[in-house]
């Protein structure tokens, strides 16, 4: 009998983890990698959210608490919705998880059945695909076009809607591109949301907070009928650099949240108290902070862009949120074939500028969408300088 379960071979490991542990491996055995792959900020998390969480130990918050949060939490979320988004929760409305990633991975498990389907727009975020799989559902992946700024079409939306839709996944901003939904391309989707109503949407909102010179919309900002069939996630993890605290959350139906909780009791049985404490403080204090983060992501940004936009071969794409540059190399890998050399792929070519340039960035096969690959810009300037200077040097050598 074979000790590993057939669950595991139902997806594959993170490969954006993967490509970070190659390039630490590299780094810890004296190499100097410049790690453009993981998708944290890299300022720290402010000094007062920190101090709330030294009080908190002080005081002896260190027992376990609420599976699905505390009610203190739980009211400065609600307090975010109302003020931030203009949404209405009540207490039983909101869950509180081990990160984002968590808050999904519970609703997942907590809903699909076996083929039941889950829409995913690609380029999406690698875990959405697996975590599905590893719920026993079905990722049904629609391909987005860069022509279309990588947003899906309400055609398109329509097409892949079966009866076995459970679950549509919206992610505005998006990982790894950046796009953003407008309020009417939000409206034209909701129109064939609100037709379908068995269909029900996960609305990734972890990014919201970063974004250039845009304002953000949720969909029941365009469409409040979709109230009870929309489940809002986000998280702590971006907007205050928080992504180690493990702080994710999710509002929606009382049904939802209460399965919810039930799958959560008998794993994590709660979140960790004191980062509990200290998400509550993040959402109540003032972002002041993000100001200075949001200048220097977009001075970040235009590097990038401006760098990617001078090779011939690659085109970046423009984002207006995230901290992420998705780049087609379709050009670039012609022109090598060309040439006779063998980079034939986005993963030859992530492989090619971690081996030669010391440059880690994640191929767009991770994302669903080749021939891109993804650049964090969540790292100091200096760094993107240096790694540009680098990719171009080696980038030559194929010409
Ligand atoms: N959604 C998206 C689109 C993400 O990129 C991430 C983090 N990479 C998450 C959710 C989860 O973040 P966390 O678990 O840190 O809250």
């Amino acid at each position: 009998m074979a000790l590993i379960s057939d669950r595991l071979s139902r997806f594959k490991p993170s490969l954006t983890v993967k490509i970070s542990q190659i390039a630490r491996e590299m780094s810890l055995s004296g190499e100097r990698v410049i790690s453009l792959s993981s998708g944290e900020p890299d300022f720290d998390t402010p000094v007062h959210i920190k101090q709330s969480a030294i009080e908190a130990i002080n005081n002896g918050f260190t027992k376990y608490t609420q599976v699905d949060g505390i009610p203190e939490l739980k009211k400065s979320i609600i307090e975010k919705f109302r003020k931030e988004n203009g949404i209405k929760y009540e207490l039983d409305q909101i869950t509180v998880g081990v990160g984002g990633k968590h808050v999904i991975y519970n609703l997942m498990m907590s809903t699909l059945n076996k083929n039941d389907e889950v829409i995913i727009p690609a380029p999406y975020w690698v875990s959405y695909p697996d975590m599905v799989n590893l719920a026993g559902g079905k990722p049904v992946i629609i391909e987005t076009k860069m022509e279309d700024s990588f947003k899906i079409t309400p055609k398109k939306l329509e097409a892949s809607i079966s009866e076995r839709t459970k679950w549509f996944i919206l992610n505005s901003p998006g990982n790894p591109t950046g796009a953003i939904y407008e309020k009417d391309e939000l409206k034209a989707i909701s129109e064939v949301l609100v037709k379908n109503p068995h269909v029900h949407i996960l609305s990734d909102d972890i990014y919201e907070h970063i974004i250039y010179k845009k304002t953000f919309y949720n969909l029941l900002n365009v469409e409040p009928r979709l109230y009870e069939k929309t489940f809002i996630v986000n998280g702590v993890s971006k907007a205050f650099s928080m992504t180690g605290w493990r702080i994710g959350y999710g509002a929606g139906n009382k049904e939802l949240i209460k399965a919810i909780s039930k799958i959560q009791s008998q794993s994590t049985t709660n979140p960790c108290s004191i980062s509990q404490v200290a998400a509550k403080f993040a959402l109540q204090s003032e972002k002041e902070f993000l100001k200075s983060w949001l200048v220097k992501f977009e001075n970040r940004k235009d590097i990038l862009v401006k760098f990617f936009s001078s090779i011939d071969g690659l085109e970046p794409f423009i984002p207006s949120g995230a901290f992420y540059l998705y780049v087609c190399c379709e050009g670039f890998i012609k022109k090598n074939a060309q040439n006779g050399k063998k980079i034939s792929n986005d993963l030859d070519f992530a492989e090619y500028l971690l081996n030669d340039a010391k440059v880690a960035v994640v191929p767009g096969e991770a994302f669903g969408k080749s021939p891109f690959f993804r650049i964090s810009y969540a790292t100091s300037s200096e760094d993107l300088e240096e790694a540009c200077k680098k990719i171009r040097i080696s980038l030559k050598k194929l010409k």
